[in-house]
């Protein structure tokens, strides 16, 4: 390889916003013809906003609030954030109590005590794996809010379901481009998520992608068999991440590609950065890498 055309390649790159780690990359961008987008903080912004509160008969959304709130205050989790920020607002600016004990729940949810109560926060199968079930009011307000294209949350405390909190995030102005543009280079889209399916299903279609190529419901340990599965029926992968639990699959795929608006585990386990976390860079990058390389050659 001439040193210069790959500096030319990678020289332009950074111009666009894209690192790339090494000169092998740039060979493996000539051979993907499927790219794997996760959802949250990808194909969307990942800023998420509170933007709903039903609470079961007999709670209090003060209580609902508070206790969500808290625990959520100590995730990192997009959806968390929100909730937080959403319960701190709506409660007039309280502070919220410090919980007695946190844990993370990956792709369910958080669990955790706060005033004396043991709290679940999450998927409704986070709950059901305490075998706490949704009246019928929680199940209906779920139901509607995802055939909105919005997140529940359910809220659970003391064996009891308290809540569903209404989340929701927007699809990036510039996703559905990307994606045009991904496929203008014969890549073929699909959509990976822990999120719920009617969630992924609702952000596929605004952004272009088939409702067949939607994986949702997602464990994050999961992720990365989505990818080895694709690799098995012969395709050779891109993955697009931004999480933690995005890591492994990146790593898996042919060729990682970290939103550098993501984590660090993210960054380190894929083989380019999209500094500004804009999904068109995945498209100018695999255009660049495959045109450097026919200068080189
Ligand atoms: P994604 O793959 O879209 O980035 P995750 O695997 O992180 O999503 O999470 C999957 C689902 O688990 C979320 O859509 C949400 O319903 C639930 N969840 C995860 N973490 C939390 C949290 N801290 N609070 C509430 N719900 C959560
Ligand atoms: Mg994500």
């Amino acid at each position: 390889a001439t040193p210069t055309a790959l500096m030319v390649g990678t020289g332009r790159g950074a111009q666009l916003g894209i690192l790339i780690k090494g000169p092998e990359v740039l060979e493996t961008t000539r051979r993907v013809d499927t790219i794997v987008l996760d959802k949250t903080g990808t194909v969307t912004t990942g800023k998420m906003t509170l933007l709903a509160v039903h609470t079961a008969e007999g709670s209090d959304e003060n209580d609902v609030l508070r206790l969500a709130g808290a625990i959520e205050h100590s995730s990192e989790h997009p959806i968390a954030q929100a909730v937080a920020a959403g319960a701190v607002e709506r409660l007039g600016g309280a502070t919220l109590p410090t919980p007695e004990s946190f844990a993370n729940v990956p792709g369910l949810g958080v669990q955790g005590v706060v005033d004396g109560h043991a709290l679940l926060v999450g998927r409704e199968k986070l709950l059901a794996e305490w075998e706490i079930r949704l009246p019928e009011s929680l199940a209906r307000a779920k139901a509607e809010a995802e055939s909105a294209g919005r997140t529940a949350i359910t809220v659970a405390w003391d064996g009891e379901a308290r809540a569903v909190l209404e989340v929701a995030d927007a699809v990036k102005e510039t996703s559905a481009e990307a994606i045009e543009r991904l496929r203008a280079l014969g890549l073929t889209p699909i959509l990976l998520t822990g999120d719920n399916r009617a969630v992924a299903e609702a952000v596929a279609a605004e952004v272009g992608i088939d409702a067949e190529q939607v994986y949702a419901e997602v464990m994050p340990e999961d992720k990365v068999d989505v990818v080895k599965r694709l690799q098995a029926e012969g395709r050779s992968v891109a993955m697009v991440g931004d999480g933690v639990n995005d890591a492994a699959a990146l790593a898996q795929a042919d060729l990682g590609l970290a939103m550098g608006t993501g984590t660090d585990a993210a960054i380190e386990a894929g083989d380019l950065t999209l500094v500004r976390g804009d999904l068109r860079a995945a498209a100018d990058a695999i255009r660049l890498a495959r045109r450097t390389l026919s200068t080189i050659r």
